[in-house]
């Protein structure tokens, strides 16, 4: 998948992202086309002057304001990102001012301003909070204790009321009929959008995420633009409502996608990042796997091997023989055993010392699987004992084999670091399943009984009955 990724050919990548780029703006600026369209080939006069359908428009509005706060709000709980408390707090912010522009529909024809003004302070705080959100992008996230203190919603909330009566002392002021005051609210928001989107250009900041943001910021400023070119109940002003709704719904989105997946800002990548990073991971829990593969292989031998000699330890031989029981019954095959026992090894130990026994124990396994064949299998049952286990192997064919084994080891000059040649003999028993038993307590049995006559018969020998 990667390869083709890296086989794109470059000019069209580039033409591609390009072409993205202009979606993304286009996008992000059709609300001009309408504002434009309508301010154009419209009869300002036009106007849709209905109460009931304001008021229910901005209570859905509150509604849907106070559920992306407290979206946003449990995202910022988990994150931390200050970001998202900006967020948090510019949606609290928009929601608690502008309820009133709703609330106050019914004063339309009595107080005009107590029922405008809400609308452009709410946008010009959402603004403001917003841009100091976005300022407060990547930075580090808060302290879990701060996250839930609630000292600083509270003063927030307090700020945002005394907005509200502030509002009203403005709107029955003298000044409340001024244009300007009405202006410089509305050219504030939208002028804070400008700053923000071309804060967010100017620092390449394109993550999936803060793109939705900026498409938002851009439908909220041009809202606010075609609050500034509409008059109350006119359809350029009811267009700026819908603008500014696109905006909101478009960013609420945003939340709702950081909130189902990392609940931050900064940390959501794009498809392209997503699909690299999965294919890094896989090839990392690829190599993870082969070495857990690598490591159990290891652990496997040794737990089935003895460390001194290599050769297969008690509990591995004891499994083996049982398996080749069970392939001797169903395919009514026959096997033997070898039961070795070195001859005077004491004397050996005690003569050379410990270090050369264990190098004659390991040069004893060598001489072994030389002489035997090479599905037959070799195990230390102890000190120095062995057993051979000898599939599809008659006695007869064991005995050769037990003889190949003690002659060579008669004939072997055993070498050591310390000692160049030390003479060794071993006595053997043999047994054969099926002649000797059928379980594995009666082969072993015999081939040992057959191994301490051999030491009877005064050793170095091999002995079948
Ligand atoms: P026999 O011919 O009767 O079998 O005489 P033996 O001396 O071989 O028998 P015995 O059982 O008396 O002694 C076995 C010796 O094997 C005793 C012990 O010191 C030695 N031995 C057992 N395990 C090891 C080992 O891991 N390394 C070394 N160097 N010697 C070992
Ligand atoms: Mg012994
Ligand atoms: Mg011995």
């Amino acid at each position: 998948m990667s390869a083709t990724i890296g086989m794109r050919p470059e000019p069209i990548r580039r033409v591609t992202k390009i072409y993205a780029a202009f979606l993304l703006a286009a996008f992000a600026l059709s609300p001009a086309a309408m504002i434009g369209y309508l301010y154009f080939f419209q009869d300002p006069a036009l106007k849709f002057d209905n109460h009931l359908f304001h008021e229910i428009a901005i209570a859905a509005a509150t509604l849907e304001g106070l559920f992306v706060t407290y979206v946003s709000w449990r995202c910022y709980r988990s994150s931390g990102e200050p970001m998202l408390r900006w967020l948090t707090l510019g949606f609290l912010g928009f929601t608690l001012i502008y309820a009133l522009h709703g609330a106050f529909t019914g004063m339309a024809h009595h107080n005009i301003w107590l029922f405008l003004l809400y609308g452009p302070a709410s946008r010009l705080a959402m603004a403001i909070l917003l841009l100091i959100g976005l300022l407060s992008f990547n930075l580090e996230a808060d302290t879990p204790e701060q996250r839930v203190n609630p000292r600083s919603w509270l003063i927030w909330v307090a700020v945002f009321l005394l907005i509200d009566i502030a509002v009203a002392i403005l709107a029955y002021s003298p000044i409340a009929g001024n244009p300007a005051v009405r202006l410089t609210m509305e050219g504030g928001a939208l002028f804070f959008s400008a700053v923000n989107i071309t804060i967010m250009l100017a620092g390449r900041i394109r993550s999936p995420l803060m793109t939705i943001f900026g498409i938002s910021i851009a439908l909220f400023g041009l809202s606010s633009l075609a609050f500034i070119l509409g008059r109350p109940w006119n359809h350029m002003w009811w267009l700026a409502h819908a603008i500014f709704a696109g905006g909101f719904f478009f960013l609420s989105y945003g939340i709702i996608q950081a909130f189902h997946t990392t609940r931050s800002f900064s940390n959501i990548y794009n498809q392209e990042e997503m699909v690299n990073r999965l294919a890094m991971s896989m090839v990392r829990t690829e190599n993870a796997l082969q070495e857990l593969k690598h490591s159990n292989q290891m652990l496997e031998h040794l737990a089935s091997t003895d460390p001194l000699t290599g050769a297969s330890n008690r509990r591995h031989f004891i499994e083996c023989v049982d398996a080749e029981i069970a392939r001797a019954k169903r395919d009514n095959l026959s096997f033997s055993l070898l039961a070795l026992d070195l001859d005077n090894f004491k004397a050996i130990n005690d003569h050379y010392g410990h270090q050369v026994g264990d190098e004659v124990l390991q040069g004893f396994v060598q001489k072994c699987l030389e002489e035997i064949r090479p599905y037959d299998g070799v195990a230390r049952m102890g000190g120095e004992e062995f057993m051979i286990l000898l599939p599809q192997a008659t006695l007869e064919v064991a005995m050769a084999i037990g003889e190949r084994i003690r002659s060579a080891t008669e004939n072997t000059a055993f070498t050591s670091v310390a000692v160049p040649k030390v003479i060794l003999t071993v006595s053997i028993g043999v047994s054969q399943f099926g002649h000797d038993g059928n379980t594995i307590d009666t082969i072993f049995r015999a081939a040992d009984e057959r191994l301490y006559r051999a030491k009877d018969h005064g050793r170095n020998c091999v002995v079948t009955t």
